[in-house]
């Protein structure tokens, strides 16, 4: 017995060396070596910021309904684009699409490079109406106050374009010339699907056969406490898009008077349909949470190195800890959200039709057929029909070690190299979804600091943006793309 004990106690020790030295081993520092940099920008600030705010003023808002669309508002803000930007608009080819939608291109002297694609929206969520009385500064004003941009948009996306408008008309009034090819596309309706705006843009692409060799759009940020236990900044860079697909379930009865109902109504079917589905959920995948993990590992405490190096031993831990919490369980499954319902239109009518709609968010390597006959397989039920509407397919997984993702890492830091950069995957939609096919390396971040606060201001009440922050988008892009440009 003694013998026992003596083997089990050395086996644990033994266990935590491993269990330690790969916690130490696996991750290495992998952050790129830069010098820090001051931007030596020529743009005035107090005029950038003029134009940014002024930008915030116009209601350019996406309404699921097409017809409530303010035709004056985007046609008011192109118009200020169009005023801001001169050189921009005497030097690049310029195309407006479905008349809201903009492409600039600006072409370089080398057509045997692929060109760049930098893409923004100039659309923005609508203001909840009883959310209207807790914004601090009317949320199309456009407001400067202590330093702070305030607004819808400020953050997403008109950061994005205004950035890249400033960093280029710089550029062109420092007279550089470029070798390779960038475009800029804007569209005007990302917040509802994009359909109207970039899906165009990226067919008259397709049309000309062109090929980029990166496109950077919207996504991740530097995030601020908010990866737990690393105490520095992280730049999240999205190598990877969830897909979307909305299933239709439908069951069909005969239906008669709620006094003499069968043991299960339409209703009733429909609802075990759902909870079948819910008890069903898609297997776990821990690859994306891995690569980002690889990249900040060293950063991070031991606590989190160890289960992390370890998934040998410790999978059923991690995966219990993420999927306690909704963010993080969305980071490495494919998800489920029953979110609309219907049944019959009066309490004492059966329903002859009871329909509900399952919102997925489909992992990569998953796929809208595959989802949808897992969804078949865990209702198990032939009177309940599942259709499919509103699709799109997860993206492809672009690398880390192409020359997009080695600049936009590079800028990141040389702006401050206090801040870790990532790889991650996006789980919800941007309108680089329209570009899948048009380039391997597709990139999704946005210069802008995102704390805990500042996430939830993103669609939510007083979105703003610091003064800092936006000169440090417009010094981001400038470096970026003067780096692209001229290789
Ligand atoms: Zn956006």
């Amino acid at each position: 017995m003694k013998k026992f004990f003596l083997g089990f106690g050395l086996g644990v020790v033994v266990l935590a060396i491993v269990m330690l030295a790969r916690a130490h081993w696996l991750f290495p520092d992998t952050q790129i070596d830069v010098v820090q940099l001051t931007p030596n920008l020529n743009v005035d600030q107090s005029d950038a910021i003029a134009r940014f705010a002024k930008s915030i003023q116009f209601q350019t808002i996406s309404y699921d309904d097409p017809k409530k669309l303010d035709n004056e508002a985007f046609t008011g803000i192109r118009a200020h684009i169009q005023q801001s930007f001169p050189l921009i608009h005497q030097f690049a080819k310029h195309q407006v699409f479905n008349q809201h939608s903009l492409l600039y291109e600006f072409t370089g002297s080398d057509s045997s490079l692929k060109p760049a694609l930098f893409m923004g929206h100039l659309d923005v969520v609508p203001v909840d109406e009883v959310t209207q009385d807790q914004w601090q500064q009317p949320p199309f004003s456009g407001a400067v106050v202590d330093d702070i941009v305030w607004g819808r948009g400020t953050i997403d996306d008109k950061v994005t374009v205004f950035a890249l408008l400033e960093s280029m008309e710089a550029m062109l009034k420092e007279g550089v010339q470029l070798k390779r090819t960038v475009y800029f596309a804007f569209g005007h309706d990302e917040e509802i699907g994009g359909k109207q705006g970039a899906k165009k843009i990226a067919e008259h692409f397709k049309q000309q056969g062109i090929q980029f060799e990166f496109v950077l759009d919207e996504g991740g940020a530097i995030t601020e406490g908010i990866v737990k236990g690393v105490e520095h900044p992280v730049a999240m860079i999205g190598i990877a898009e969830k897909g979307f697909v909305n299933i239709q379930l439908t069951v069909n009865s005969d239906g008669g008077h709620s006094s003499q109902p069968p043991n299960q109504t339409a209703l009733g079917i429909l609802s075990q349909a759902i909870v079948n589905l819910e008890n069903n959920q898609f297997e776990t995948d821990f690859s994306y949470s891995q690569k980002t993990f690889k990249k900040i590992g060293y950063y991070a405490p031991l606590s989190a190195r160890i289960p992390l190096a370890n998934m040998w031993l410790l999978e059923p831990v991690v995966k219990n800890v993420m999927l306690s919490s909704p963010t993080t369980a969305a980071s490495i499954r494919s998800t489920i959200a029953a979110t609309m319902a219907s049944g019959s239109s009066k309490s004492n009518i059966l329903p002859t039709q009871a329909s509900a709609v399952v919102n997925i968010r489909i992992f990569p390597g998953e796929s809208v057929a595959s989802v949808k006959q897992h969804v078949i397989n865990a209702i198990d039920d032939p009177r309940v029909e599942v259709d499919t509407f509103m699709e799109n397919e997860p993206s492809a997984v672009s690398p880390t070690d192409s020359l997009g993702f080695n600049l936009i890492e590079k800028h990141i830091r040389q702006l401050d190299n206090e801040v870790l950069v990532a790889p991650y995957l996006v789980v919800g939609g941007t309108d680089s979804k329209h570009f899948y096919g048009l380039s391997d390396n597709i990139y999704r971040f946005m210069m802008v600091r995102l704390d805990q606060q500042g996430l939830k201001r993103f669609h939510g009440v007083n979105e703003q943006l610091p003064v800092k922050d936006y000169m440090n988008a417009i010094a981001f892009f400038h470096g970026l793309l003067m780096e692209t440009a001229a290789q």
